[in-house]
């Protein structure tokens, strides 16, 4: 038996080590990456650092002959501090890794890792056969090239479970790491996603986490609710829900079809009520119908509607920020939002290159200040405005009161609307929102040193915010390894790109 670990790498936005067990969705890729190998010939961990918080398992570091590591962009160096502390227990452990980070950055990263994956998902499958031998891959992936996810191994899907029927979108946002990657659209073989809702059982609640469940292949759609209400009606899937874009909501036959096989709610990405920015976003879909009409469609079929907000603080000023958000707070027909993040220029991505161009960057920023949560762009208005906007909302100090008032007149709107336990899952955002600390959970010390999260003085700065506590190495590590601690340098002094990734992020690809 080899010994394999997949770890979902990930950095908390609030730069304390906590668990996140009631974000929705949670990350599947590890679940996805365990499939490609042998469940014969492999004993295989996962570990997902969302659900869990930062990985301090000293047992489980030094358990595995391969690591496989993903994540987003920011996750790069959980990869590095995870990596060095497999290394220093088992130097001969061989580490993979992939995902949007080692996307953007795979000239830089392979200073660092033994398999820098580019590719998809089953790329993951040519690296186990070239260090383990065929013999380590599972045979529905060798037969099919079909990658079935090991349930059973996703210890973090308690109540509902993640499928997916499609990759990437149709649509090029200006943000969106599938745009900076040109990744194309795809829809799945039904019978590929029939089996991977088959593996779960009956009574499921399931979330779809295709990119885009909206899907611009109507043959396709037309087939997939045919699926989805069979299995409903064969009690197989009991509700499930998936994120979708505008587009969605323009056929009525849309609604229909996810209401009667089962839909229990939508998330759709909204990210702003103004069209300039939108239009900025290059988000034209969300412009075509208006946005309330949108949400309230939805709403008036018996269906939970959710979105974000994103903010950007580097094309409009903070008080035209606040307006928007009093806008929501004094909308009781939408529900408030499930999260408020600022705009983030991912690696890559249009919107990067845009600001690269720009000059926008402020100096000495580090990769990990990418977070959504961190000013990362010379703000429009002051930066001292712009910090205390961010702090007010972060805190949602002075707006307690409205988001209860708005809490109650949605309730009051739509309790002859939606079914009552419709009712309080449209209220989800709003408890994510408003009580961000019951939503998440403060993990203890690994080193007994982790300051709480009413301890760390947050500046709300790239390059001045504390870095998190997990940069401290767990114990003694390795000579070799002992930089990966480091963080990884993203501008310079001037708010360049650093001269380490120069070679990755310098040239639009
Ligand atoms: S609609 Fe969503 S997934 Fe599609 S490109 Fe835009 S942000 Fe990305």
């Amino acid at each position: 038996m080899k010994r394999i670990l997949i770890v979902n790498c990930f950095f908390d936005p609030q730069r304390v080590p906590v668990k996140r067990k009631f974000k929705i969705p949670q990350p599947m890729t590890p679940a996805y990456l365990a499939g490609i190998f042998s469940a014969q010939n492999c004993d295989i961990r996962l570990y997902d650092e969302v659900y869990s918080g930062p990985l301090v398992d000293k047992k489980l570091l030094a358990f595995p002959d391969m690591l496989v590591l993903t994540g987003l962009n920011i996750a790069f160096d959980r990869m590095l501090h995870i990596t060095a502390h497999v290394k220093t227990k088992n130097p001969k452990a061989v580490v993979v890794a992939g995902g949007a980070a080692i996307r953007a950055l795979y000239h830089y990263a392979q200073n660092f890792f033994e398999y820098c994956c580019r590719g998809d998902i089953e790329q993951l499958g040519e690296v186990v056969e070239e260090v383990l031998g065929r013999e380590y891959l599972s045979e529905t992936f060798v037969e099919r090239g079909w990658v079935i996810p090991r349930y059973d191994l996703a210890y973090w899907m308690k109540l509902i479970s993640y499928v997916e029927t499609s990759r990437n979108c149709y649509f090029k946002c200006n943000y969106c790491s599938l745009t900076g990657e040109g990744a194309g659209y795809r829809v799945y073989d039904l019978d590929y996603v029939r089996l991977q809702i088959m593996k779960l059982g009956r009574k499921s609640l399931i979330h779809f986490i295709d990119n885009n469940f909206a899907t611009n292949n109507k043959r396709f759609a037309a087939q997939r609710f045919d699926m989805l209400a069979d299995l409903h009606a064969r009690g197989f899937i009991k509700q499930w829900g998936a994120e979708v874009t505008c587009d969605f909501f323009f056929d009525d036959e849309n609604l229909e079809r996810s209401l009667e096989s089962g839909c229990g709610g939508l998330f759709c990405g909204l990210e702003s009520f103004d069209n300039q920015a939108l239009n900025k976003f290059r988000k034209q879909q969300n412009v075509i119908m208006p946005q309330i009409e949108l949400i309230q469609k939805c709403l008036r079929a018996d269906i939970p509607f959710h979105y974000g907000i994103v903010f950007d603080l580097a094309a409009r000023t903070v008080e035209d920020l606040e307006r928007e958000f009093d806008f929501i707070l004094d909308t009781p027909e939408i529900p408030l939002p499930s999260f408020i993040t600022l705009a983030i220029p991912l690696l890559k991505t249009p919107f990067f290159y845009e600001c690269l161009d720009k000059e926008m960057f402020l100096p000495n920023l580090r990769l990990r200040d990418l977070d959504g949560s961190t000013i990362t762009l010379k703000p429009r208005s002051a930066i001292s405005d712009a910090v205390q906007f961010l702090t007010r909302i972060k805190s949602l100090s002075g707006y307690k009161t409205r988001i209860l008032q708005h809490i109650l007149k949605f309730h009051r709107l739509y309790r002859n609307v939606l079914s009552l336990e419709k009712l309080a899952l449209a209220q989800y955002g709003a408890f994510l929102l408003s009580a961000p600390r019951l939503s998440t959970l403060q993990m203890n010390a690994g080193n007994g040193h982790w300051p709480s999260r009413q301890s760390l003085p947050r500046a709300f700065v790239g390059s001045s915010d504390p870095l998190d506590p997990v940069y401290q190495p767990l114990f003694h590590i390795d000579a070799r390894y002992r930089h990966y601690f480091e963080p990884t340098p993203f501008t310079d002094d001037s708010g360049s790109i650093s001269e380490a990734l120069q070679a990755d992020l310098c040239c639009p690809a």
